[in-house]
């Protein structure tokens, strides 16, 4: 079947599997285009099929000659309609793997259910007998509990209603939008899906099975941003969750022996998950232009890659709340100042001065396989 892109809203209901293998043959060249690194060898990534799980999975087995062992929540094709992008991202990535004797098996389901993290330690303990590392880079809209409620996440205001620009970027037009205030039930759903009882429980499951070397390292992904977004990421509801992510990390670094556990904070990309974030979307638009022109730009294989092949593989370098910061560049003076002043006079009419409308839709497009060189989009191909 020819495949072809469905936008609607902020997603691509569609994904080509070629595509895909030529996105991930892309993070894999890059990789392989930079030094070998020495990280963990038997490596556990939940949320392994999509951003930055996926170029953490990239980077450590391509980079770091590590097995791996993926969860992820994706969708195989059904009758007309293409598996997800994550499934196909997925697909490849064990094939590449594969090719280059590298271990490397996927479960797919839910990972906040007790029945995956079972699967995955039978898994690890059958091929691999226990992990050294286990990424946590989950972004999921719900969760259901284990007596079979579901609650969900939500991307509101904490406190009071903010008013500020965003973009529709369906035709670039620059308008307002009023994010309402959350409520504490709201709140409190948004901290259980997004913030750090999962990990946590992870590792509980993972250590009681002793399925996880004693001195493993584990790592969470976070994001601050700059001010412009605080009331909507880290003073909103996702930032509550974020908040809870660092005070777990710190629990599991006290309280499982010499197990040592990291935020990494990176930086504003666009992903399915970030898509999604009122606001967001235009400041990312801007920043790539600003961090561009300033040639600063990293996608998430470049930013997992000073991860797992600068950060982890030496000293992680600290700030003063111990995580460890790759959104360096972003939150940069000189980056932020400029991004301000493109913020203060964007509009619907100047949008390309100021923003990287294209660069953003590139991005976007490639993470369901369109827009790729190499790739016959015309073709009919196997779904
Ligand atoms: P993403 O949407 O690209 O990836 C999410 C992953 O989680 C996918 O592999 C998906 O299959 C998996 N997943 C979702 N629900 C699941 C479930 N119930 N069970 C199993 N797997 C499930 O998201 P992303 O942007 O790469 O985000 C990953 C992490 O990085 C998040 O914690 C996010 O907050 C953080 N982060 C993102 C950005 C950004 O700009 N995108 C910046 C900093 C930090």
């Amino acid at each position: 079947m020819v495949v072809k892109p469905k936008v609607r809203g902020f997603i691509c209901t569609t994904a080509h599997p070629k595509g895909c293998m030529a996105y991930v043959k892309k993070q894999i060249n890059y990789i392989k285009s930079k030094q070998k690194f020495n990280c963990p060898k038997k490596v556990l990534v939940i949320g392994c099929s999509t951003g930055y799980g996926l170029a953490s999975r990239i980077a450590c087995a391509f980079g770091g000659d590590a097995s791996t062992i993926g969860v992820m929540f994706e969708h195989p094709c059904s009758g007309k309609r293409t598996a997800t992008a994550g499934w196909y991202n997925t697909a490849a990535f064990e094939k590449f793997a594969q090719k280059q004797g590298l271990y490397a098996k996927t479960i797919n389901g839910d990972a906040f259910s007790s029945d995956v993290k079972q699967q995955t330690i039978d898994i690890i303990k059958s091929d691999l007998d226990k992990v050294d590392m286990v990424i946590y880079s989950l972004a999921a809209p719900r969760r259901t509990m284990s007596d079979g409620t579901t609650v969900s996440s939500v991307l509101k205001t904490v406190g009071k209603q903010y008013t500020n620009k965003t973009i529709d970027l369906k035709d670039n037009t620059v308008s307002e939008i009023t994010i309402h205030s959350a409520t504490p039930q709201e709140i409190e759903d948004t901290i259980k899906v997004m913030g750090g009882e999962d990990w946590k429980d992870w590792i509980s499951a993972l250590k009681n099975a002793n399925a996880i070397e004693d001195d493993a390292i584990t790592v969470a992904y976070s994001y601050i941003g700059p001010e412009l977004t605080f009331p909507i990421y880290a003073e909103g509801t996702i930032g509550m969750a974020k908040k809870h992510l660092l005070q777990t990390s710190n629990e599991i670094t006290k309280e499982f022996d010499n197990i040592k556990a990291y935020v990494s904070v990176n930086k504003a990309l666009v992903t399915q998950s970030s898509a999604a974030i009122p606001i967001v979307p235009l400041y990312i638009t801007i920043l790539y232009k600003v961090m561009k022109e300033k040639s600063l730009h990293e996608g998430c294989i470049e930013q997992m890659y000073r991860l797992f092949g600068k950060n982890l593989a030496l000293k992680p370098n600290l700030d003063a709340k111990g995580r460890i910061r790759l959104d360096d560049y972003e939150l940069r003076p000189d980056v932020q100042e400029k991004v301000t002043l493109a913020w203060n006079k964007i509009k619907s009419d100047n949008v390309n001065e100021f923003a990287d409308i294209k660069g953003y839709w590139n991005e976007f497009y490639e993470m369901f396989g369109f827009g790729l060189p190499n790739v016959d989009y015309n073709e009919d191909v196997e779904i």
